[in-house]
Order: structure tokens, then C-alpha cells, then sequence
């Protein structure tokens, strides 16, 4: 491993100018140009959810402030030296902004969607479900798929001592 990016450096003819803050690089194959980069975002957005099978106080309609962190891994675009727009994921995310997110089998759907839409989701919206289901929306995206790029991590918080944590 060493030895092969040892090998790889030699390949690369380095230009230091007079100015010794740009250096050019030149490589060889189009292979030493792919860079890959991991980036991260947090979001942040106000929504309440209930959960259709909890037996306490999160079976009530409540709101949380909720914070989403992600992590995308992928290539780095040649000419526009990125991996993804920042604001492609907080565009994404920010749509569950204001929203009710519950259990599509909630019967509460029907009452409140004769007043506003409602975000169902397969199963009670807990923040573990959700984090899943931020990840398909994200990775679904228009613009997302246009890009080389995946989630690699989604954190969801739903209070600032409670969060869930997917791969
Ligand atoms: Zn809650």
C-alpha cells in the first residue's frame, strides 16, 4: 500500500512557482486525477411526528427541532471540484421543514391531510426510521443522482441528548 502510493508520488512531476502557495500537479493517467473527498452537512428544521406504537407521551402529536448530519462520500468533479452541492442536501432535507411526518397506518393521516399535507412514512417515525428514510429521499434526488457520489452516514437528533445513527 505504501510502497504503490510511494510509486504513485513519483509519477507525479511536481511545479512549485514563485509564489510557494501554488503548486501544479501534473499526473500521469486519468486515474491519478479522480480525488475522492468525504464531505458533511448539518441541517437543522422544526417538525412534529407522533409514534403510532409507543406506549407514553410520544404517542401525543409533539414537535422537535431536528438535527440531521451526513456524511457523502465520492468522487471529486474534475472541473467543478466537488462532490456534491452542499445545498443539494439542505434543499432535500429542508422540505421536512413545518411538516407532520407519521406512520402511513397512523389514522390521524386522514384527519389532518383534510387540512395540510402529511409526510407518511412505513412504520412509526422515530428517529432511527427517519434517518433511513432521509438517506432514500436524499440518494433519490434529482440532482443527487446526478453526481458520483453516496451517503455513506446520517445522524438524526431529535432533542440535543437523543439521536440515531445509520450506515
Ligand atoms: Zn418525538
Amino acid at each position: 500500500m505504501i510502497q504503490s502510493l510511494l510509486v504513485k508520488i513519483q509519477k507525479i512531476a511536481i511545479l512549485i512557482s514563485r509564489n510557494p502557495l501554488s503548486i501544479i500537479y501534473y499526473p500521469e493517467s486519468a486515474e491519478e486525477l479522480t480525488m475522492r473527498a468525504t464531505l458533511y452537512k448539518i441541517v437543522t428544521f422544526d417538525a412534529s411526528h407522533r409514534l403510532l406504537h409507543y406506549v407514553g407521551k410520544c404517542n401525543q402529536l409533539h414537535g422537535h427541532h431536528w438535527k440531521v448530519e451526513v456524511w457523502v462520500e465520492g468522487n471529486v468533479d474534475e472541473k467543478t471540484q466537488i462532490v456534491v452541492d452542499y445545498n443539494t442536501i439542505k434543499k432535500v432535507i429542508e422540505r421536512f421543514d413545518h411538516m407532520v411526518i407519521l406512520n402511513k397506518k397512523d389514522p390521524m393521516v386522514a384527519c389532518l391531510e383534510r387540512y395540510q399535507s402529511v409526510v407518511q412514512v412505513n412504520g412509526d417515525p422515530t428517529s432511527e426510521l427517519f434517518a433511513q428514510h432521509i438517506k432514500n429521499i436524499l440518494e433519490n434526488d434529482e440532482d443527487f443522482k446526478r453526481v458520483d457520489a453516496k451517503v455513506t452516514k446520517i445522524r438524526v437528533w431529535e432533542s440535543p441528548t437523543s439521536c440515531a445513527e445509520i450506515l
